[in-house]
């Protein structure tokens, strides 16, 4: 009997991991041509200064599929990575977020406002990396400064002299950049001054949580804000979902928020709308 409850442990275990792997090859398979058949589209989450006023948007990438659906990028993005087809699929974020600041600048509503775009460790690291968005901001004829790019620590630590090389390269072409999920890494003060950083991102996880039960977390934003500061970058927190936690991290220092409290994520019509009733 005990015998016959191993086997079907074991064929449960295999199922289980077949399951992953079909689940895995599936997204694999819908993702090849979804470019092509034009399923993707970029959704903008509004980001805030202090004081109320609308500095930029984070671009968003979504997918719709046919069959699958709405596929959340959390779930997709892996299998681009591990399947190269982030180096296309990232390409095509980066010139529409260009093309739609090229759009914003010609609008005196909007041409102050600056759009940050998510970079993924497999492009990053491609060689032609920094001739691709020196094209990108060629062809779109954007002010450079308005497009910043999001790092993470693990990317940006994994090959910290080839990041620096490719940093400075762009910020000489006068890219932005930001550290995204900040804290969640192992980014220790001595790099963290190497590289040529404009903002760090406080990671969702951290502001969760502040306002409410854990000390710790409310440590080490506060850490994290006054190391930011006197390394003279610019502070965002992301993931801000209440008045309590803006609260919170105003009185510390920070200088700009995203969260649900102002927007979620949202195609552009109605990010448009949005920042005409704000300005
Ligand atoms: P991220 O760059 O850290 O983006 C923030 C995520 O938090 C987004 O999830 C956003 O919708 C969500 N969020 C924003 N405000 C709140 C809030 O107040 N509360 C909560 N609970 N969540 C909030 P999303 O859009 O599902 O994206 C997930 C991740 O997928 C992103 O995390 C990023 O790592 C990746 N991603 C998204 N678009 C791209 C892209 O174009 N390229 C690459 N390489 N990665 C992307
Ligand atoms: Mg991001
Ligand atoms: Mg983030
Ligand atoms: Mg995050």
């Amino acid at each position: 009997q005990s015998k016959a409850k191993g086997r079907n442990a074991i064929c449960f275990f295999d199922s289980s991991m077949q399951e992953i792997l079909e689940k895995r090859g599936q997204l694999e398979t819908a993702l090849r041509g979804a470019l092509e058949r034009k399923e993707f589209l970029l959704h903008y989450q509004l980001q805030m200064d202090s004081s109320g006023r609308p500095i930029g948007a984070e671009a968003l990438l979504r997918w719709n599929n046919a069959k699958l659906g709405s596929v959340s990028p959390v779930q997709f993005i892996p299998v681009a990575e591990e399947s190269g087809l982030i180096l296309p699929i990232g390409h095509w974020v980066l010139e529409t977020a260009c093309a739609q600041l090229a759009r914003w600048q010609s609008d005196p509503r909007f041409n102050r406002l600056c759009i940050a775009v998510n970079v993924s460790a497999i492009q990053f690291r491609e060689a032609a990396f920094v001739a691709k968005v020196r094209n990108v901001l060629q062809q779109s004829g954007i002010q450079p400064w308005l497009l910043k790019l999001e790092l993470t620590e693990s990317l940006v630590l994994d090959d910290i002299n080839d990041s620096i090389l490719k940093m400075e390269a762009l910020k000489n072409l006068g890219v932005k950049f930001s550290m995204d999920d900040f804290g969640t890494g192992y980014s220790s003060l001595s790099y963290l001054s190497r590289l040529p950083l404009d903002q760090l991102k406080i990671d969702q996880s951290f502001v969760r949580d502040i306002t409410t039960t854990d000390q710790h977390d409310a440590a080490i934003v506060q850490t994290i804000i006054s190391m930011a500061l006197s390394l003279g970058m610019e502070v965002i927190a992301e993931g801000v979902e209440t008045e309590e936690q803006r609260e919170f991290l105003d009185l510390r220092g920070c200088q700009a928020y995203q969260g649900y409290l102002y927007a979620k994520p949202m195609p552009i019509e109605e990010l448009e709308i949005k920042l005409a009733q704000l300005t």
